[in-house]
């Protein structure tokens, strides 16, 4: 399997199985609601997981939390609660909704907050190393020392300036380690350079190297992360001569259209929302169909259209099984080893009549649900036999009116060529 990296900005080769194939997403960071854009690291982190080990990889895949950060203790301020209080409400949401995806958990789910130690001695070994200074009860990182920082997002020197301007850096690119307790902010840790708190891209760093070692095969995320976040973790983790990750996958964004949104969706438009709405099946197939890396647009169309290929997918499983002929399963495999192509992979499962290979594929993207055959109730089987004997002898209008009956009880009975089937109306 090969996948595109955006540090070397082309495809790189998965080693062979079983690897293993170590897997750090940065995760959401918990002060409400997750916006459904934060579903796709997720999602695509659970099928590059499932896929590899469908093809006998042993995997690991790390998903973070973010429990402490600005925007944890700015929202707690704007609601006056305490900010361990919002982070813990915030994380049980992640997991509700989240869980509602039906795909399963990550392997580890660290929490910034869970890993203070571990950050505290990534930050003194980088302190020691000359890589860092303290000032005032801030560490910053000095980019002057990491000569290739920039390699990664292409970021130029103005983006570099502008981040968290402050006069304690000896360079305006140089970023924040440790920051010292802010007087609106509720909680602090001790660190040998007196209360705080890490600063956000450090706990990337020490959650990823805590749980999957010094070097990894890929490291995801949404591809706004790319500066500055990923650039700093690696700056960080290079900076000790860590080789890091090997692979790294930036998802693209979901480019919302707020004209085309329903109200029902609402303006910041959340995970939770988007499920109740439209589904976790229709979320799943919109998913699918776009390419991973390249940015994709989310509106009710979108969703709309991804609803339907949802049903299409469904539909096969009430029609008859056809074998797919020889090499049906290789061209969908070749897709997904091929930058895990799931625009490729989903058109070759549209060609399918074959239910075990169809029902075998829908699994490796949680998608099993599609293959459930819904069986009509007693009453409505019997109503469709009725319907049955009445255009056996003709009486069309009898036959007519029983299925007004069936359509009111929410089925419909479709001809087939031996006989006839009922389908659900949704
Ligand atoms: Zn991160």
């Amino acid at each position: 399997m090969r996948l595109y990296d955006s540090l070397t900005r082309g495809l790189v080769e998965l080693p062979p199985s079983p690897g293993p194939i170590r897997i750090y997403v940065c995760g959401s960071t918990v002060y409400q609601r997750i916006h459904v854009g934060n579903s796709r690291p997720f999602v695509l982190g659970m099928w590059v997981r499932n896929w590899l080990r469908h093809t006998g990889y042993e995997v690991t895949f790390v998903h973070n939390i973010t429990d402490v950060d600005d925007k944890v203790y700015a929202e707690a301020v704007e609601q006056g609660v305490p900010s361990r209080q919002l982070s813990e409400r915030a994380t049980a949401w992640f997991f509700e909704d989240t869980n509602d995806l039906g795909l399963g958990r990550p392997d580890l789910e660290p929490r910034a907050t869970e890993t203070i130690p571990e950050i505290v001695q990534f930050i003194q070994e980088l302190v020691d190393g000359e890589k860092a200074y303290v000032a005032n009860g801030d560490v910053y990182f000095s980019v002057a020392r990491f000569p290739e920082y920039g390699r990664l997002s292409g970021a130029r020197l103005e983006e570099m300036i502008s981040q968290e301007t402050s006069d304690l850096k000896q360079d305006q690119r140089d970023f924040a380690l440790w920051k010292s307790q802010k007087p609106h902010e509720d909680a602090a840790w001790d660190s040998p350079w007196g209360p705080g708190r890490p600063g956000w891209h450090i706990e990337c760093s020490a959650m990823a190297e805590k749980f999957l070692g010094p070097e990894f095969e890929i490291h995801g995320g949404g591809n706004d992360l790319r500066f500055p976040h990923h650039e700093n973790e690696l700056a960080q983790s290079a900076s000790l001569g860590h080789a890091f990750a090997k692979i790294w996958m930036h998802n693209g964004m979901l480019e919302l259209d707020q004209a085309k949104m329903s109200k029902s969706l609402g303006n910041v438009v959340t995970l939770r929302n988007v499920l109740d709405v439209w589904g976790r099946e229709s979320l799943l197939v919109f998913h699918l169909s776009g390419a991973w890396s390249k940015p994709v647009d989310f509106d009710d169309d979108v969703m709309q259209q991804a609803s339907a290929r949802a049903d299409r997918l469904r539909d096969v499983f009430r029609g008859i099984h056809q074998p797919a002929p020889a090499g049906s399963w290789e061209r969908f495999s070749d897709a997904l080893d091929d930058d895990f192509n799931t625009p490729a992979a989903l058109a070759v499962m549209h060609e399918w009549r074959d239910h075990e290979l169809l029902r075998r594929a829908l699994g490796v993207f949680g998608l099993k649900s599609l293959a459930e055959n819904d069986e009509a109730p007693p009453e409505v089987a019997a109503l469709a036999q009725r319907r049955q004997a009445a255009r056996e002898v003709r009486d069309f209008e009898e036959a007519d009116r029983l299925r007004a009956e069936l359509v009111e009880a929410g089925w419909e009975m479709r001809d087939e060529t031996n006989g006839h089937r009922l389908v659900r109306l949704r």
